[in-house]
């Protein structure tokens, strides 16, 4: 690990801990280190592994007892009346609904129609590509055979560039179907992990990236150059952000 900042900051990162400021300086560095991006993807493992390790146990029954005991009369919930418990439930439901409902509006109206229809669409495609035998039409490493492969396919052309070097390496391509229009998807493996990116033509202005995740994997979203972008996978977010700086930079 030779970046200085790969140590604290990123765990810092990691857990949430930086201010907002912080936060993004550090996003911005990601985009250029790899070496940071490397240590942000091994906590990740780290904490899925130990997620999976199923570590947590129920507490034995006369420790619980114990405890329970201890909290003693502080456990008041038996002795409301239940009618009141009841009514003060039904005050609770409906307030959940109303923030719930308000939260519905103003995330369609923040995010658009973009980031709540077309995330699912983007993720189930990513899923469906992961079947036996549907990942790639054309299997290469090499961008002179995948860029070619896709003429006369669609109506674009869209750019394909290979990033082994740079830990992305580009594993072939295929034709695929988003929102109702052809694609092209860019297969990339970061890590053992596979990577789509689907790309499409728009007459709309370039805009930044957005990201979001969905059922487990990630999502980043950007547009540039007359081209829509999206990136998905179960990698770690940085590891996404850093393929999008290799996509955008050239
Ligand atoms: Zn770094």
């Amino acid at each position: 690990m030779s970046c200085d900042q790969a140590g604290a900051v990123v765990h810092g990162y990691f857990d949430n801990e930086l201010d907002a400021v912080g936060a993004a300086e550090f996003e911005s560095h990601l985009e250029q280190c790899s070496d940071c991006v490397c240590a942000l993807e091994d906590l990740e493992s780290l904490r899925s592994s130990m997620n999976l390790a199923q570590l947590y146990e129920r507490a034995p029954a006369p420790l619980r007892k114990t405890i329970l005991a201890s909290l003693g009369s502080e456990l008041p919930v038996a002795a409301f009346p239940s009618r009141l418990v009841w009514r003060w439930l039904a005050v609770a439901a409906v307030l959940l609904l109303v923030t719930y409902a308000s939260w519905r509006v103003t995330s369609v109206l923040r995010g658009g129609k973009y980031e709540t229809i077309l995330a699912d669409e983007i993720v189930d495609a990513h899923l469906r590509s992961l079947q036996p035998g549907h990942l790639t039409d054309v299997v290469s490493t090499d961008q002179h055979t995948v860029k070619p492969w896709f003429d006369g396919k669609l109506d674009f052309s869209p750019p394909v560039q290979d990033f082994a070097d740079q830990g992305y390496p580009l594993q072939g391509g295929r034709i695929d179907v988003v929102h109702g229009r052809s694609v092209a998807a860019l297969v990339y493996l970061r890590r053992n992990h596979f990577v789509n990116v689907f790309v499409w033509p728009t007459d709309e202005m370039d805009r930044a990236q957005s990201s979001g995740s969905q059922q487990g994997y990630q999502w980043i979203a950007w547009r540039k150059g007359g081209m829509e972008f999206c990136a998905v996978s179960d990698a770690a977010p940085a590891a996404l952000r850093r393929l999008q700086s290799l996509l955008t930079s050239n």
